[in-house]
């Protein structure tokens, strides 16, 4: 994809968000421009579509899209695009070029998205055709990729292409010291509102020195996810150490259903209604704060003390589409809550900047109901404590999870690549971490045809691509 930038060698790409305090003509100007990126983006999903019937009645091909082909379109049309009919005045040149060119590649990008999901190239849930986007349904947002971007050396100020220099809400000394020091390079920045806020996201090549620090090279960890405990850290042998659940949603629950009936009580659109959505919008911002700002502390923790790390490769979309029995929905909720996958995905990037090792244990591992005293599988269901059927030595989940991850190193598991299994759909057939089968995993299809993951995968993507093919010739193969 264009967008892909590959970091040279010794570098990473980071961003750093920050809250910016802009003036009330810059709060105007940029929510023009958030308005402006939506008005591209969606010229440009009609002319794919227009491209695509197109084809089908006529089977004249207008040749594969690009985003430099819909660029060079949309400079040839945009006067008449961006024309004021009352006044006859044409816009563009009040709005960055940056902002246009964001919204053509962001339908690009999407567009080819949907194809390669068709033609399963892409793993995962099926991708849609790029929707329409409507003002409030919509992530206010647009990226500069070119033009001044410079953090100011006062630290308090960010100086952007045609919106010229904003005052950031917090210090910038994180990312201005590395600037400085010339061991940071900004690549892009995207503006983007949350809540009643506008942030912007630096995104820079930092050079990392890729010196190993790990505190304790040869300790050799098992971190078990989940919602009681947001983790539990254990060596070989024992529990060191836990991550309590903060709860953040679940805490504001109250608060949240009080705001949401005063909503609902008020007139949509006005003053008191547009306020009470701002402080929901506040609520939830300060709930995902306070949940990233406890699982980015003990990532970076975790990392930075233990050689080697070993989580449970589980399959969070899927328990999220668990549906029917009572109490489900509140189940999703706490799940949500508890962000299980994104400890894995922090880890996924933090762990070799500090050089420790992140291992993934099969998701067929059953981590929680083998008992780590004597090794015997036995059925556990929702218990948080459990007595061991063979040597009755009893155990609370989580720490015996933890224990039995931490010895999954031991198992042979290292140098052999952990596969990612086959991340499709039909896995939903199966609830995670309840299956005892080791090795490769069976699928029991729709119409009881047992078949092996892999096998089940490649056929769906091949029907797929058969259909795919068939509807639109010319498309297939990029
Ligand atoms: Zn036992």
């Amino acid at each position: 994809m264009s967008r892909r930038y590959a970091a040279p060698e010794g570098q990473i790409i980071q961003a750093f968000t920050f809250a910016l305090d802009p003036t009330s003509t810059q709060v105007a100007q940029i929510n023009r421009f958030f308005g402006a990126r939506r008005m591209a983006f969606n010229w440009t999903v009609e002319q794919l579509k227009c491209d695509l019937e197109h084809y089908r009645t006529t089977g004249e091909s207008i040749g594969p899209p690009s985003f430099y082909s819909l660029g060079k379109r949309w400079n040839a049309q945009k006067n008449n695009v961006c024309l004021n009919t009352h006044t006859g005045e044409v816009w563009w040149p009040e709005v960055s070029k940056e902002v246009f060119a964001d919204g053509v590649r962001g339908a690009t990008d999407a567009y080819l998205r949907w194809q390669k999901s068709r033609t399963g190239q892409i793993a995962g849930r099926p991708v849609g055709f790029p929707r329409f986007k409507k003002r409030g349904r919509d992530r206010d947002r647009f990226t500069f990729t070119t033009g001044t971007m410079r953090l100011e050396a006062d630290r308090r100020h960010l100086t952007l292409p045609v919106l010229g220099t904003l005052r950031t809400h917090e210090n910038t000394r994180r990312i201005e010291r590395l600037v400085w020091l010339d061991r940071a390079k900004v690549l892009s920045v995207t503006v983007s509102r949350q809540g009643d806020r506008v942030i912007a996201a630096v995104r820079v090549a930092v050079a990392r020195p890729q010196r190993a620090t790990v505190a304790q090279p040869d300790s050799v960890v098992g971190i078990d996810v989940g919602v009681r405990r947001l983790a539990t850290v254990a060596t070989r042998d024992e529990v060191i150490g836990e991550l309590a659940n903060p709860r953040a949603l679940e805490r504001r629950l109250g608060e949240l259903r009080r705001l949401q009936r005063q909503r609902c009580r008020r007139t949509r659109g006005s003053r008191q209604y547009r306020a009470t959505t701002t402080k929901i919008a506040r609520l939830h911002a300060e709930v995902a704060h306070l949940r990233h700002h406890t699982i980015h502390v003990f990532t970076t923790d975790l990392a930075k003390t233990h050689g080697v790390l070993v989580v449970e490769d589980l399959d969070v979309a899927s328990l999220l589409q668990q549906k029917g029995l009572p109490g489900a929905r509140s189940r999703r909720r706490g799940l949500s809550d508890a962000a299980l996958g994104e400890i894995r995905r922090q880890l996924r990037y933090k762990c070799p900047w500090y050089g420790s090792t992140l291992i993934e244990a099969n998701r067929f591992f059953p981590s929680s109901k083998t008992c780590h005293d004597c090794g015997y599988v036995q059925t556990i269901g929702w218990s948080e404590h459990w007595t061991c059927e063979e040597c009755s030595s009893s155990h609370q989940r989580d720490d015996n999870a933890a224990i039995n991850l931490a010895r999954w190193v031991s198992l042979g598991s290292v140098g052999a690549p952990v596969k990612r299994g086959a991340e499709h759909q039909t896995e939903s057939h199966l609830a995670a971490g309840e299956d005892t089968r080791k090795g490769s995993p069976t699928l029991v299809g729709p119409n009881n045809s047992v078949r092996s993951a892999a096998r089940a995968d490649s056929l769906e993507c091949t029907h797929a691509a058969t259909v795919f093919k068939r509807e639109f010739p010319h498309y297939h193969g990029r």
